[in-house]
């Protein structure tokens, strides 16, 4: 096997044992019963848009079938966990949204001491910068091979201008700001988010691959 492949076989089983790991241990609702993955990003994504969202677009999120969607809607629904009313906008379609339960159960989860939160606060921001990096990378290809839709990243946004930043400051440059910023501040879920076409897609990805302005 070559050096590469190794490399690259050690960070595969590295990162998979990590999300084995959160995904087993560090999900738990308030009765230490396993919260599932789904359900807990759910809640995740929901405390960041107070006025609810439409299903179809967490199922895009979270890469999920609409009937599978349903299903975890359902269970946390008895919980008390959401709130689900029919759209003012389309009457076929459903807003789900946190309820006082829900919101409090979600504001525990993002405690920076869960998940994988709890191991990267002792990271310095250099290396979060580069793990935000090699996360805006993991995402394009998963969205490339088809695993992945409807991720809210910079490196998938119309407002994201790698390496447009001028020096000695910030690298990229967000248009949607109008600011300059850094690798630590790149978002992988940013409600701002607005979906690049193919051209900008491709051109802003071949150009955030380069470790330094061109
Ligand atoms: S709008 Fe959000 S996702 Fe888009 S470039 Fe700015 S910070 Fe990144």
């Amino acid at each position: 096997m070559s050096e590469d492949l190794r490399q690259r076989e050690q960070a595969a089983i590295g990162l998979e044992q990590l999300a084995t790991l959160v995904r087993a241990q560090a999900w738990r609702n308030e009765a230490g019963a396993p919260l599932p993955p789904v359900q807990a990003q759910i809640l995740r994504m929901l405390a960041g848009t107070p006025q609810g969202t439409r299903a179809r677009q967490l199922a895009d999120r979270l890469s999920v079938s609409p009937a599978s969607l349903s299903d975890s809607l359902k269970a946390m629904e008895a919980k008390g966990w959401i709130v689900r009313t029919v759209d003012a906008d389309d009457r076929r379609a459903w807003r789900v949204r946190l309820s006082r339960t829900g919101r409090g159960l979600a504001t525990r989860l993002q405690h920076p001491a869960r998940g994988m939160a709890g191991l990267l606060k002792g990271l310095e921001n250099e290396d979060v910068g580069a793990l935000l990096r090699v996360t805006q990378l993991l995402v394009a290809e998963a969205q490339r091979q088809g695993l992945a839709t409807g991720l809210r990243t910079c490196l998938g946004c119309r407002y994201f201008q790698p390496f447009a930043g001028k020096a000695p400051g910030p690298p990229h440059f967000c248009g949607f700001i109008g600011a300059p910023f850094g690798d630590a501040a790149l978002r992988v879920d940013c409600a701002e988010q607005s979906p690049a076409d193919d051209e900008q897609l491709a051109a802003n990805q071949e150009r955030f691959r380069l470790h330094h302005p061109p």
